[in-house]
């Protein structure tokens, strides 16, 4: 597999010197949609045959700056599948009994079973980042956490889970314009919450924690995805060729048939 978006290994990167617009794939909007259509029934035959399998696991964690997309990416890329077979949690602000307990027992306890897929939609990297940026830890205890949660990633592999770890990269600019249109437009008037001129305050603290999670968290068993994400439409393609590429190597198969079944006659 040859994934343009897949972070080298042991090359620092900065997301300052990678683009938002990004066009490896491909850069005519016609084009990628016929071809994310395709890959996404695709998708859903290769999720169905993981379920079937009930074996293997799959774990696609979104992160991203506020505005990102990750709603949107699930919405378009997941629309195909089971829901049967899919799990998605969204990671909101730790509750007092989460708060009890080390930052990944809530993560551990949402990762897929066999033969699920789950979908991470922010993840134990908030622990990495609101809570370094907006300082609800000191300073050690997140330091701590990029090899606590590469041992955890580590753990999830060695025991059948294939992780694909997203990070939708939009420009500032870009993040304007749909916060924007969150304040202007009554159908999105829902998503917009004054935190988020808040976040956006913030944006260099934010993308200097994204690079030390990029940076640190780029292991060969759980490798980080920067995905231009300022065109949605090639946001939803480089995710959908990603899961089907990594499906087609996990190749999940439909179990044997029972022993005599072609015998059996059903009355
Ligand atoms: P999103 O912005 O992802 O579309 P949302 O706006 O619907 O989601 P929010 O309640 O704004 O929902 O988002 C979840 C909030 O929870 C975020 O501000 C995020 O930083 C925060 N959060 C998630 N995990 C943690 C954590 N471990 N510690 C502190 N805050 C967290
Ligand atoms: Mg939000």
């Amino acid at each position: 597999m040859n994934d343009p978006h897949v972070l080298p290994p042991g090359k620092l990167i900065r997301l300052s010197e990678l683009s938002t617009r990004g066009t490896d794939y491909c850069d005519d909007r016609d084009r990628a949609e016929a071809q994310f259509f395709a890959l996404r029934d695709e998708l859903a035959e290769w999720q169905h045959r993981l379920y079937a399998e009930g074996r293997r696991k799959l774990l696609v964690v979104l992160q991203a700056t506020d505005a990102g997309g990750k709603d949107g990416a699930i919405r378009h890329v997941f629309r195909g599948v089971n829901p049967q077979g899919v799990v998605v949690t969204s990671f909101k602000a730790p509750t007092k009994v989460e708060l009890d307990h080390d930052f990944l027992w809530r993560v551990h306890n949402a990762a897929p079973g066999a033969g699920m897929l789950g979908v991470f939609n922010r993840s134990h990297y908030e622990d990495v980042l609101v809570v370094r940026v907006d300082r609800l830890a000191p300073e050690e205890v997140w330091q701590a956490r990029y090899e606590q949660i590469n041992q955890f990633e580590k753990l999830l592999h060695d025991t059948g889970t294939t992780l694909l770890k997203f990070f939708l990269h939009i420009s500032h600019e870009e993040q304007r314009e749909r916060f924007q249109a969150r304040v202007k437009d009554p159908s999105k008037n829902w998503k917009f919450s004054h935190e988020d001129l808040v976040k956006r305050r913030q944006w260099d603290a934010y993308q200097e924690a994204y690079d030390d999670m990029l940076n640190h968290c780029n292991t060969p068993w759980a490798p980080w995805r920067v995905i231009p994400a300022d065109h949605k439409w090639y946001r939803n393609y480089a995710i959908c060729r990603a899961l089907v590429e990594t499906f087609r190597e996990m190749n999940p198969q439909y179990p044997p048939a029972l022993p005599e079944l072609s015998e059996v006659e059903v009355d």
